[in-house]
């Protein structure tokens, strides 16, 4: 196994372990069963044991210091990469702006300027923002809004611009 086929990211800072012999290690715990229960015994106890191994995001590779431990070394790899796909993805909408699409109506039909990008945090965003941060080398992450976005933004449109009278309505 090579740590860039099979290692995922750390799953807490996205760095991937570069040298194995160093983040990958046994932590000095071994743990034993008996009668079906897991106990967890130190280096001087004298019995048998299974060693509990340990993997570390490396500070001096640029890691965050994060340590995962297991009750075996396949353990902890598995824990690791199981781990990883969840926070990766949240990671990822960290570092790019994660921007919805709320359609052209809001723009053009409501007379009140709304975008029709907002970043999912609530900032107002456009399409001349996407092209900046693109040409700043930023990611964009852009997806169509969900129904409950949608719902949001069209109260903040009718707040504004509230849906005009019906002809005749007494105003
Ligand atoms: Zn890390």
């Amino acid at each position: 196994m090579t740590p860039a086929e099979s290692l995922g990211a750390c799953p807490f800072c996205g760095h991937v372990p570069q040298d194995l012999r160093d983040a990958l290690h046994p932590t000095g715990i071994r743990w034993r069963e008996d009668k079906g229960i897991r106990h967890y015994i130190g280096p001087k106890d004298p019995r048998d044991g299974t060693p509990c191994w340990s993997l570390d995001c490396l500070e001096h590779e640029g890691g965050c210091g994060a340590e995962m431990s297991g009750d075996g070394r396949d353990e902890v790899i598995s824990k690791w990469n199981r781990r990883a796909p969840a926070l990766q993805a949240a990671m990822h909408s960290c570092e790019a702006t994660e921007v919805i699409y709320i359609g052209d109506d809001f723009y053009w039909k409501s007379g009140t300027m709304m975008s029709s990008l907002y970043a999912v945090d609530g900032r107002r965003y456009d399409w001349g923002f996407v092209r900046r941060d693109l040409r700043n080398g930023k990611a964009v992450n852009l997806r169509p809004a969900t129904a409950h976005e949608l719902a949001h933004y069209t109260a903040i449109r009718d707040e504004k611009h509230p849906p005009a009278a019906e002809p005749g309505d007494p105003t």
